[in-house]
């Protein structure tokens, strides 16, 4: 493998340049007109332009030709689907058995649950709702449409057109939303911490800026659209614990899919007032959120005492797997 390639947004800038840092020539896959950050900030040695992500596919050959491997982000998800992830021919960072438990969230609950991590009580139905809650509609569209209710006749009200869509009913916990970066490395078999973030969402954050007065005078509702993010650094003596909830996952990982989980994850978290971990989510790979580190963050300049974005973490990975030949642990 000479080259690493991805699709052109969420995270990958810092895959790149990544990438690069590591001795690898670059490619990106680009949607017409979104071309021009890759161009601007240098990291891309090649752009392949498209029309639609559909059409990533009627560029397959050139990758393969240029030896390269591909690396997967929430964008290339979101846009290609799992079921077409599943039929890509080129070299791939991770596994991608783990996509599909990912995707499924009764699947993800479950593997969280049985790592032995706490997760945000579910209600099956809203009848079920007996304290306040986040509903949330299903795909990764940023937080987009989610709403609060604390009892039944609060969810109907506010579900309306969407009764027939995919939702979840979530407690909601009250806490500070954090999210943690992971890397675990299948070559070492060892955990690193990378980093941390927080998120900075619209309109919730924004909100936040108004008199309580003020948010009733508007009828404000809130809304997570994800619109960038916060560097983070946490409370140390919870950093124990932050280890072995990451630990714990990629254990547990290995019941689920025969690779498990591996390279870049993150861990979705509340943490709450008594300094409770709640998860609600995992991302088994690469987190935009990685993206405020792309200098390394307080955590892989402890480690590496270099700048060490979770991007060039993937990229050192795949060129130790090529010195080591074992391509075969980290491609899926
Ligand atoms: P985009 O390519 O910006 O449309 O992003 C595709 C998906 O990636 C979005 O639906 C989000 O769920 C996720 N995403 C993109 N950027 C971020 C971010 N900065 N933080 C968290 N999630 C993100
Ligand atoms: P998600 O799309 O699941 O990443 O959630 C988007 C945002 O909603 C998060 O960044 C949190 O601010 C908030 N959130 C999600 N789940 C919960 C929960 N169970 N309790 C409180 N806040 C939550």
């Amino acid at each position: 493998m000479s080259v690493i390639a991805t699709f052109g947004s969420h995270s990958a800038l810092q895959i790149l340049k990544g990438a690069k840092d590591e001795g690898f020539g670059t490619l990106c896959i680009c949607q017409k007109g979104k071309e021009i950050p890759y161009k601007s900030f240098g990291v891309a040695d090649e752009i392949i332009t498209i029309d639609a992500y559909d059409d990533f596919f009627k560029h397959e050959d050139v990758l393969q030709e240029r030896d390269a491997v591909l690396i997967p982000h929430a964008s290339m998800i979101a846009y290609l689907g799992i079921d077409k992830i599943n039929t890509i021919k080129v070299p791939y960072f991770g596994d991608k058995k783990i996509l599909s438990i990912e995707a499924d969230r009764d699947k993800q609950n479950a593997w969280l649950k049985d790592a032995g991590l706490t997760v945000p009580k579910v209600f099956a139905t809203p009848e079920d709702i007996d304290r306040p809650c986040i509903i949330k509609f299903h795909g990764a569209d940023g937080g987009r449409g989610y709403f609060l209710a604390q009892n039944t006749d609060g969810f109907y009200a506010q579900i309306k057109d969407r009764i027939n869509d995919d939702y979840i009913i979530q407690e909601y916990v009250v806490g500070v939303p954090t999210y943690i970066h992971y890397f675990y490395s299948p070559l070492d078999d060892e955990l690193e911490v990378l980093g941390f973030d927080k998120r900075y969402e619209s309109n919730v954050d924004g909100i936040g800026r108004l008199a309580v007065r003020d948010q009733a005078y508007f009828d404000l509702h809130s809304s997570y659209t994800v619109t960038g993010n916060h560097p983070l650094v946490v409370r140390e003596s919870l950093l124990p614990k932050v280890f072995e909830m990451g630990s714990a996952v990629v254990e547990h990982s290995r019941k689920l899919t025969p690779k498990g989980l591996y390279g870049a994850f993150s861990l979705e978290t509340i943490i709450t007032s008594d300094l409770q971990f709640y998860v609600f989510e995992i991302s088994a790979r690469i987190v935009a959120g990685t993206n405020v580190h792309m200098n390394g963050s307080p955590y892989s300049y402890l480690r590496y005492n270099e700048p060490m974005s979770t991007g060039r973490r993937i990229a050192r990975e795949v060129k130790h797997a090529i010195e080591r030949q074992q391509l075969e642990k980290v491609l899926g």
